[in-house]
């Protein structure tokens, strides 16, 4: 029994070090500049976002669910509108939905790819639905050509939850790039990552790009003149500069991300009952996280634990179980799809600078865990 970790689940330490001379320059130059709130990097940082993305704009904001819940509000989704929302996805895509007192109805997932599945789209739409907000799990691409489709054929708004996946597409159109407005953020941990917490939205439509402007500061554009009651979600001019740096890269980390992924699938395939990331034909999967499923999912955890391999479960409970939504009243069973992902998914360790000799170590782990049961 070994103790201590001998491969954590993320280690950011690969991708900083090498830039870490540029990323303190940067800094001290903005220490010095005064310039902190809504500086010059920011603007800067938004518009090679909006390039990398393909999109007109990108508004930079304080993270990933105000990006969400910003979306919303400047889409006017209000009280009692129904949002369509995947039942297996994180809390925030909920929480970004409740804040408005909008309400999430629950569309689950397909079994292979995880993401929401167009056919249970369809059936959850009603005189009160107003949008559809797919969320790219794990990195891949939703059917978003199918789900334009449903969305326009029934007046909808589209907002995507593009937090996993910066740089995936489907049929070769960016995630980020089809909704009306789009959310995605810069936690340190996701493919793009600040060293902090921000996030942006990004759009086509300039009065939604000008709307989400406002309502980030305060509702002004003009000092101490507020033409709304907004909000302070703003992104740091700091955060901004860093991203900056680390955009450039991004397209390097997401061959690496895609390299490791597609060598554990190949060292992993018929090992016990695992079930390994399935990929859609038309989507890529820029592999936020590597998630296996299995049924013997806490023991195969606790082993890997015990040889020194971090695991992480996204997520355990889904958002209708959570004790936060406790008064939507939704019962274990509502949505067994979503449940069955959590309780049998894991997610591997998978990020730039993880060695082939590392995976190969986390996959004997695995299979001699299998050879044991
Ligand atoms: C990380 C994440 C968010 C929230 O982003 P924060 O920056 O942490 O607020 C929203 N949705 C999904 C799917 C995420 O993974």
């Amino acid at each position: 029994m070994t103790s201590g970790i001998r491969i954590p689940f993320m280690d950011l330490s690969y991708i900083h070090q090498p830039m870490e001379d540029e990323l303190s320059d940067v800094f001290k130059s903005i220490l010095q500049s005064n310039q902190y709130i809504l500086g010059s990097h920011l603007s800067a940082f938004e518009s090679s976002y909006a390039i990398f993305n393909q999109t007109q704009y990108a508004i930079g904001v304080s993270n990933g669910l105000d990006a969400l819940f910003l979306s919303l509000k400047a889409l006017g989704i209000e009280e009692g509108d129904e949002v369509i929302v995947p039942s297996n996805t994180f809390i925030a895509s909920i929480l970004a939905i409740t804040a408005l007192k909008a309400v999430p109805v629950f569309a689950e997932p397909d079994m292979q790819t995880y993401n929401i599945c167009p056919d249970n789209i369809r059936n959850a739409i009603t005189s009160k639905t107003k949008a559809i907000m797919p969320v790219h799990l794990y990195g891949q691409a939703c059917d978003m050509e199918t789900i334009a489709t449903i969305a326009s054929d029934n007046n909808l708004i589209i907002v995507e939850d593009n937090a996993q996946a910066q740089g995936a597409a489907f049929k070769s159109k960016l995630t980020g790039s089809w909704g009306h407005a789009n959310a995605t953020s810069f936690y340190p941990g996701k493919n793009l990552g600040a060293l902090g917490d921000a996030g942006a939205v990004t759009t086509n439509d300039l009065a939604v790009a000008e709307k989400i402007q406002l309502l980030r500061n305060y509702g002004s554009d003009k000092k101490y003149y507020h033409k709304v009651a907004g909000h302070n979600m703003r992104m740091d001019n700091l955060q901004a500069a860093f991203l900056d740096i680390k955009l450039k890269h991004l397209p390097v980390w997401t061959a690496e991300r895609q390299k490791i992924a597609a060598y554990y699938t190949q060292i992993l395939s018929s090992v016990g009952d695992l079930i390994l990331p399935y990929i859609n034909a038309d989507s890529s999967h820029v592999f936020h996280l590597y998630v296996i499923r299995t049924k013997y999912r806490d023991a195969l955890q606790a082993y890997l634990s015990e040889n020194g391999i971090q695991t992480l479960i996204h997520y355990p409970i889904p958002p209708h179980l959570q004790e936060a939504y406790r008064h939507l009243n939704y019962r274990k069973g509502d949505f067994p799809v979503a449940e069955t992902i959590a309780d049998t998914c894991l997610s591997l360790p998978l990020y730039p600078g993880l060695s082939k000799e590392q995976c190969h170590y986390i996959a004997s782990t695995i299979a001699s865990f299998f050879e044991r049961l």
